[in-house]
């Protein structure tokens, strides 16, 4: 909903159009009814999005050719590696690199990364954002070993359409940007601008979400949803005179306003 708001926001003080994109790219992971319960959540909040819903397992054949044009020019290279015997910093590195692993043997595909190369960007909410923050420069999955396509290149495709030109999202996607960029840029794509909002955190500092155990949104009470968002936004707060929802999104899209 924090990011919901945000994009939401930013788009309609704009001007612009707000896109709903759903990343199913996870056959696996997918729990059954969880879009229908997105969607609801962002209509009983007044969230409603332009145009159709974009569904990311509708895109395989932009993936396949990103993935043979990265491929042909060498940045891609083939590993064997699993979450056990990868360093601690999460790189492959040289160890795949070298072998020359056939097509034949299960494996994933990584993308080289050039910490060199891979430039900082200028985050609309946050400022200058360089690269070299943690695990951001290491080789990374553009491919996984069960033939999925990880997030990192669906994502950097996706974003880099046309159509959106503004990507306002969590930061605990900072790092994930510094790598979309640099597929984008080995893509020959034209990234995005970016901007990142902080997210909810329990006491611990782990982002709330189900993984973490926080309960689910109550979408029978989005007057008081829609207003501790905003606070947690740092925005204005809509006068006691906004009892409905849109009062309240009017009043929060025409005071829209992030500071640095
Ligand atoms: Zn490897």
């Amino acid at each position: 909903m924090v990011a919901a708001l945000a994009s939401f926001l930013d788009a309609r003080h704009h001007n612009g159009q707000w896109q709903l994109r759903v990343d199913d790219i996870d056959p696996p992971r997918a729990v059954a009814g969880s879009i229908d319960a997105i969607t609801e959540a962002l209509s009983a909040h007044g969230l409603i999005w332009d145009g159709p819903v974009i569904y990311q397992s509708e895109s395989s054949p932009h993936y396949d050719s990103a993935i043979d044009q990265l491929m042909s020019s060498g940045w891609l290279f083939r590993c064997l590696c699993t979450r056990a015997t990868l360093s601690a910093d999460g790189g492959c590195g040289q160890r795949c690199q070298d072998q020359n692993i056939s097509g034949e043997t299960p494996h994933s595909l990584r993308v080289r990364a050039e910490p060199e190369r891979m430039r900082g960007f200028n985050d609309r909410f946050l400022g200058e954002q360089l690269a070299h923050i943690k695990n951001a420069a290491q080789d990374f999955i553009v491919k996984r070993r069960d033939g999925l396509y990880a997030y990192q290149l669906a994502a950097a495709i996706d974003d880099a359409q046309p159509l959106f030109t503004h990507v306002v999202r969590g930061a605990d996607l900072l790092e994930s940007t510094h790598r979309q960029r640099w597929l984008q840029h080995l893509l020959g794509l034209e990234s995005p601008s970016y901007a990142h909002v902080a997210v909810l955190m329990d006491q611990a500092g782990n982002k709330l979400s189900k993984q973490t155990g926080a309960p689910p949104l109550d979408i029978h009470q989005p007057e008081q949803n829609l207003r501790h968002v905003l606070q947690h936004l740092q925005q204005q707060a809509p006068p006691s005179t906004a009892r409905r929802v849109p009062e309240i999104l009017e009043h929060a899209t025409e005071n829209w306003s992030m500071r640095r």
